[in-house]
């Protein structure tokens, strides 16, 4: 093996998912300690701090203490390097969210032990579930009182239509959690004392599953029930086949405590076991191999203006083979160009150094002088390719927006062009309309701060925003279909994108249910691929 294949074999890249709340910070802080990437716990969790040193491109960001963008974590861990693309959550959920999937070959996703698949989990696995990666699940906060694992399981199940396999099984919860039944190795690994705090780690002792002094140790209600779980498990349980895991239709599950840090290794362990290295990515000349030494990436995220003073623009992009080398020269394929490609980052969350290097699985920063698009690709291969585009994602918020003073026309459209381009909005417009009624929409509404903010700092113009009821919107597939013949109830709206696509904007599901009970061939589509 090369050193180059070897360390593409060596890579993992994954997007944690989650609700807010979960524990997706505190899981991310533990799997860092552990790769010595920090020196302490909580260094990635004081939000407020470290903001600043995060990001300090967008006085939003300060002001509420959040990160309106994705960051990407890199570290080592037995053998390996490890890429982690946080994505954003709470009031910064926004399209980027989505994007950050694209880039990814897994997803951990973790869940609340007492609250069970939430509503941001739900959309993610969504997009995961669309790109097939395997998906990995930690059951967070079993050191609280939790939801019956048994419930847990069937839950995930049900509401997201993925199978489960238990990789260990919990014994007790909350004040009574003795801790988990790793089963391929038939030991407890015992939770002792529950550290308070994040810097200490829970005590851990391991024990056969057939020594005699567990029973004891855990007590004889939690020893027969234990017995029985082990015995139902092996017997009526699905089958561990890594095959299915890969193809994500089996989630692997832990259950732990990210706060206590027990159970986490163990996670990050069997994650790296079944988790796969770079997977070969589609593009219109097939699929492009992670192994090849021919340098390729494409962009899933464009994060604007991180210096006030310039109009400059970072590209991110995710390599799909061969090594990235600073200042090297690479072919824009949308852009039919060469280019050189400047000033790359590491995204590691509080210094954006200068990178050197990178390879296949990686994730890098560049200086976009405003050339790129999300999508776009980028070789230094004889053979110019495109990969497969990234989809736009259904917002979910809409308002309407009107420029305030009507003699700024031209810079209010360049401006707004210009943010829907980087993927930040979308626009709407009437059908055949042009800009004097623009519809915005949204996935996260700190995305219309973000507009607001931009289009004043940068354009010099002020808007007005009123809001829409307005909450689903979908792509009408049939491109011979002409909507305004559809059989709509009262309250739906069509509308148009940039790119003369036709949606239909509803106020509630019942919209939608109307639309396609009344209107037979009439297929709606939640993501958009052009
Ligand atoms: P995020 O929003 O998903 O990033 O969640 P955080 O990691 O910020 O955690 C949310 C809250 O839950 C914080 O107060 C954490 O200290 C707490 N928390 C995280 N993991 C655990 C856990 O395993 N047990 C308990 N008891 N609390 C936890």
């Amino acid at each position: 093996m090369s050193a180059f294949t070897d360390k593409v074999s060596k890579r993992r890249t994954f997007a944690i998912i989650s609700h807010p709340d979960a524990g997706k910070t505190t899981l991310t802080e533990k799997f860092l300690l552990y790769g010595g990437a920090i020196q302490e716990a909580g260094m990635v969790k004081g939000k407020q701090h470290m903001r600043h040193a995060v990001s300090d491109w967008m006085e939003i960001e300060k002001q509420r203490g959040i990160s309106v963008t994705s960051s990407v974590l890199q570290f080592n861990y037995g053998g390996y390097c490890i890429n982690i693309l946080d994505t954003p959550g709470h009031q910064d959920f926004s399209e980027d969210t989505y994007r950050t999937l694209m880039a990814a070959d897994s997803a951990v996703m973790v869940i609340d032990a007492s609250k069970g698949v939430e509503d941001q989990t739900r959309k993610l696995f969504k997009v995961c579930a669309m790109r097939h990666i395997p998906i990995f699940t930690f059951i967070n906060k079993m050191d609280r009182e939790a939801k019956d694992p048994y419930e847990l399981l069937e839950e995930i199940e049900q509401e997201l239509g993925v199978e489960t396999y238990p990789i260990n099984w919990p014994i007790g919860c909350g004040k009574e959690f003795k801790g988990v039944y790793e089963r391929e190795k038939r030991e407890v690994i015992r939770f002792v004392a529950a550290s308070k705090g994040a810097r200490n780690k829970a005590e851990e002792i391991i024990t056969a599953v057939d020594d005699p002094s567990l029973k004891e140790a855990i007590g004889d209600d939690y020893y027969a029930t234990l017995q029985d779980d082990v015995e139902l498990l092996d017997g009526a349980g699905a089958v561990f086949d890594l095959d299915r895991v890969h193809e994500g239709k089996l989630s692997p599950v832990c259950f732990g405590s990210a706060l206590t840090n027990f159970g986490v290794e163990p996670f990050l362990e069997h994650f790296l076991d079944f988790s796969t290295p770079p997977m070969p990515r589609m593009s219109d000349e097939g699929p492009i191999d992670p192994m090849s030494e021919d340098f390729s990436a494409f962009v899933f995220k464009i994060q604007a203006n991180m210096n006030s003073r310039h109009r400059d623009r970072m590209a991110f992009m995710r390599i799909c083979s061969g090594t990235f080398t600073k200042g090297m020269d690479v072919y824009h394929v949308q852009g039919k160009k060469k280019i050189k490609l400047n000033q790359s980052k590491s995204l590691m969350a509080d210094e954006r150094e200068e990178i050197q290097e990178a390879y296949s699985g990686d994730i890098i920063g560049v200086f976009d002088p405003g050339i790129f698009s999300i999508g776009d690709t980028i070789v230094t291969g004889k053979k110019h390719f495109a990969f497969e585009g990234i989809p736009t994602f259904a917002p979910e918020h809409f308002a309407r927006i009107r420029n305030r003073d009507t003699m700024k026309r031209k810079q209010f459209v360049k401006g707004i062009t210009q943010i829907a381009q980087e993927g930040a909005i979308q626009i709407f417009t009437e059908l055949g309309g042009g800009f004097e009624e623009i519809i915005v929409g949204v996935v996260g509404v700190l995305q219309f701060e973000v507009l607001a903010y931009r289009l004043k700092n940068e354009y010099n113009v002020e808007i007005v925003n009123t809001p829409l009821p307005y909450q689903f919107i979908r792509w009408v597939v049939n491109k011979d279909i002409d909507v305004k013949t559809l059989n709509l109830s009262s309250d739906t709206k069509y509308v148009e994108d940039l790119k003369g696509n036709t949606l239909l904007l509803f106020s509630n599901t019942w919209g939608i249910n109307w639309a396609t009970e009344r209107n037979s061939g009439l297929e709606l589509a939640e993501f958009s691929k052009n």
